[in-house]
């Protein structure tokens, strides 16, 4: 009989907020059991040899998209798979009613056991969801939503008041399939989390915004199509521009320091979304306002994509260009951006077409989080690791109820890990990322610092490129 599971052996350790060290992290039970300088390997049934590794806390890939575009429990099977190899071991992924995902509308009292049956068992990472309350009498189902199953996370889109998701069509009842869904629809779900917040003062209860304002949209896109330039991706950066992020941001913000809600502004994508946002927090210091931004948005310039062809890095908000990156890449490092995520939505290539405006936005990135990250972020840009772990694992875990489970590896918390080889370069391919996905924005980028273990819940998940067992992943109830 052993004394421990698994130990991961002789790896420099990242600790979020506090530091690294070389040390020996032993697994008992599915959590952290001990972390010491030696211990005896001849105490654990496993043992990872992590000598010249980096050791981190599994990545909370805080904004994925299971089964928005595909049959949610294969969806669910196979990107959770990829997202082992970018080192994340939850995923909290988003849900709503209307077009795409179930094609349906009613109450989550209704739909949401439906959708939890799907993924139950075909998830390798843990996982959890965030709602978008798309109807009043969804807003009305909050408290029960965070009672009944631990839903302390809820959305609203900005721009669906004027567009669908591809924004190819202005129908956006038909879309939604809800009530009016605009600014009113945003306050009344605002006040209703305010609401339920201070009865339940113990947990974060958020509202994570997708920032673009529809009215701008409509000119610039107008504008855009008239214009008579190539239909390509610079061309749907020009119609939704950085400056309908700004209005909506500052929208938004108004309305959450009038009703005190917390707030997450998502995939902020431009130098100017992030500036805005950063002034905003300043304007408003009673608000709890979070900023998260995406691989993409760090990485990729539209330019070089067109230059290359294709469609396959249309998402929302678009892609913009090197300047905007490093003004990103500037807020990992100086604190103001809290969390990276992969706004994962496995998009195939036959859906993208062609066609700029019909063609469906987003695409995955769940297995480049800790890869990128290292790679562009520390090894590139001098990040610390304890930084790349904070914006990965730690924060996210904190906006989300999930700390002292998931986001650190100390005693006590979930043995959810990655261990990364900081030398390991490879040059992206589809096939390296285990995604259903049939392309990818990334394909060609050079990166280094790649998982060669992935631990969830103590158990080794993925090791050197291949899944190991079966999905084993547990749904999180965050309240
Ligand atoms: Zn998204």
């Amino acid at each position: 009989m052993h004394r421990y599971d698994l130990l991961v052996k002789g790896g420099l350790i990242v600790l979020p907020y506090h530091g690294e060290i070389r040390a020996d992290l032993a697994v008992s039970g599915g959590k952290v059991a001990a972390i010491a300088t030696e211990i005896p390997a001849a105490e654990a049934a496993e043992v990872i040899d992590a000598t010249g590794k980096i050791v981190l806390p599994g990545a909370v890939d805080a904004h994925f998209h299971i089964g928005i575009y595909r049959d949610m429990a294969l969806d669910a099977f196979e990107e959770t798979r990829s997202s082992l190899v970018g080192g994340a071991t939850t995923v909290l992924t988003y849900f709503r009613t209307g077009q795409h995902y179930l094609d349906r509308t009613g109450p989550y009292k209704q739909i949401f056991p439906e959708v939890l049956d799907a993924v139950a068992g075909r998830c390798f990472t843990d996982y959890g969801f965030h709602l978008a309350p798309m109807t009043v009498e969804q807003i009305g189902e909050i408290p029960q939503l965070v009672e009944e199953h631990g839903i302390t996370s809820y959305k609203y889109y900005m721009f669906y008041k004027g567009f669908d998701l591809a924004a190819n069509s202005r129908d956006a009842q038909a879309f939604t399939m809800g009530d009016e869904y605009d600014l009113g629809h945003l306050f009344l779900i605002m006040e209703q989390l305010a609401a339920v917040q201070a009865a339940r003062p113990d947990v974060r209860l958020s509202l994570s915004l997708h920032c673009e304002q529809s009215e701008l949209m409509r000119v610039f896109i107008d504008r855009v199509q008239r214009g008579g330039a190539p239909q390509n991706l610079r061309a749907y950066s020009e119609g939704r521009p950085p400056l309908t992020e700004r209005v909506a941001i500052a929208e938004a913000t108004t309305l959450a320091s009038h009703t005190g809600t917390n707030l997450n502004l998502l995939h902020l994508s431009s130098a100017d979304a992030l500036g805005a946002a950063a002034t905003a927090r300043d304007l408003y210091g009673h608000v709890d306002m979070r900023f998260e931004t995406t691989l993409h948005h760090l990485c990729l310039d539209h330019d070089e994509l067109d230059a290359r062809g294709g469609l396959g890095g249309k998402v929302n908000p678009p892609i913009r260009t090197r300047e905007h990156n490093e003004a990103l890449w500037r807020g990992v490092r100086d604190g103001v951006v809290g969390w990276v995520a992969s706004d994962h939505a496995c998009c195939m290539e036959e859906h993208k077409g062609d066609q700029l405006w019909p063609a469906r936005p987003g695409f995955g990135g769940t297995a480049l989080l800790y890869p990128v990250l290292v790679s562009e972020g520390h090894l590139r840009r001098g990040i610390p690791l304890t930084r790349i772990a904070e914006v990965a694992s730690a924060n996210p875990a904190k906006a989300y109820n999930l700390w002292g489970r998931k986001g650190s590896l100390a005693v006590g918390f979930d043995a959810d890990l990655t261990v990364v080889d900081p030398e390991l370069t490879r040059t992206v391919t589809t096939d390296l990322l285990l995604s259903a996905q049939d392309h990818c924005p990334f394909e060609g980028a050079e990166v280094t610092g790649w998982p060669v273990a992935t631990v969830v819940g103590g158990r080794i998940a993925y090791r050197d490129g291949e899944v190991v067992g079966e999905p084993a992943g547990a749904y999180l109830q965050r309240n």
